[in-house]
């Protein structure tokens, strides 16, 4: 992972990505227009929620000109993503108006991130990110949440429009709070659950959306209560992760179980169970028991835990 000095930790796989999202440019259509013309654009195709990539042994962003006309002709919507470190403009393009994913170069192919995430390089891994959620948002707000007619893409993107000049509301795009939070028992176990769709074995920590009127500790204790049963306290911040699939960021915390009986909420999850250091450890990976996808925050937050301790 890069460490990077605004954080504390080092970031989470898909956050932090390398460029300069140079939002000064957002509103110059002009300068966006030559930018996605120009030899050093980078332009990543997303088909219908999937990501252009190269295939190997590592999986890498694949990325097209703006002189492929034949494309262009069909992409449906542009985004700026920014700037890398050498000034060179980077664009995603929806081509979902394809009816087929269409085909590049051999070796390329357009992969669901959920799937190919954890192959991925971090810089590449937080452009696709980025572009994915992107697209999705444009996607899911093609029409106004106020009057009902249909929006266009303004600011390079970045903003959505209504197209009815009485109403004219803006739409900005939206990431989903989501907290995650590693319960543990101040010594040596942790809570870990499974949801019924989740690969047999696969368990993780607990999860749940914010709700209006929550603060994010309060969203915490809250859905502890509800899927396990277990009052909490001592509820610290870890750190966050954008996690598009499709539109959430999981905000990362610690919490102290002041009870060890746990009551299962079973329409939320199968099972759950406290789980030591050692049986951690000592993960088979199977379909026993497995730890989450190693490019999650879930992930990250049992290795803390196993590293320090809370
Ligand atoms: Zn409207």
């Amino acid at each position: 992972m890069r460490t990077v000095l605004h954080h504390t930790h080092a970031p989470n796989v898909y956050a932090s990505g390398p460029l300069d999202r140079a939002d000064r440019l957002r509103g110059d259509q002009e300068a966006l227009t030559l930018a996605i013309s120009s030899e050093t654009a980078r332009l990543f195709p997303v088909w219908r929620g999937n990501n252009l990539v190269q295939m190997g042994d590592t999986i890498r962003g694949w990325t097209v000109q703006a002189t492929r006309t034949d494309l262009m002709q069909h992409a449906k919507l542009s985004v700026f993503l920014g700037l890398d470190s050498t000034g060179a403009p980077h664009f995603a393009i929806d081509l979902s108006d394809f009816e087929e994913p269409p085909e590049f170069e051999p070796g390329t192919a357009f992969e669901d991130l959920r799937k190919v995430g954890p192959m991925l390089g971090d810089d590449d891994g937080a452009i696709l990110a980025y572009a994915r959620g992107l697209v999705h948002w444009h996607r899911r707000h093609l029409f106004c949440g106020v009057c009902g007619r249909p929006t266009d893409s303004r600011k390079g993107g970045h903003e959505r429009r209504c197209t009815n000049p009485d109403c004219g509301a803006p739409h900005f795009p939206r990431t989903d709070p989501a907290v995650i939070m590693l319960v543990h028992d101040g010594a040596d176990r942790i809570v870990l659950g499974r949801q019924k769709d989740w690969p047999p074995g696969r368990c993780s920590v607990l999860a749940g959306f914010v709700e209006p009127g929550e603060s994010l500790e309060d969203a915490v204790a809250r859905e502890v209560m509800e899927e396990v049963g277990l009052p909490t306290t001592d509820i610290r911040y870890n750190s966050s992760q954008p996690w598009p699939f499709p539109s959430s960021i999981m905000l990362g915390f610690s919490a102290r179980a002041t009870a060890e009986e746990m009551t299962i909420a079973t329409d939320e999850i199968e099972e759950a169970r406290w789980v030591s250091r050692a049986e951690i450890a000592a993960s088979p990976e199977d379909e026993t028991f497995a730890l989450p996808r190693r490019d999650s925050i879930a992930y990250r937050l049992i290795q803390d835990w196993m590293a320090q301790g809370n």
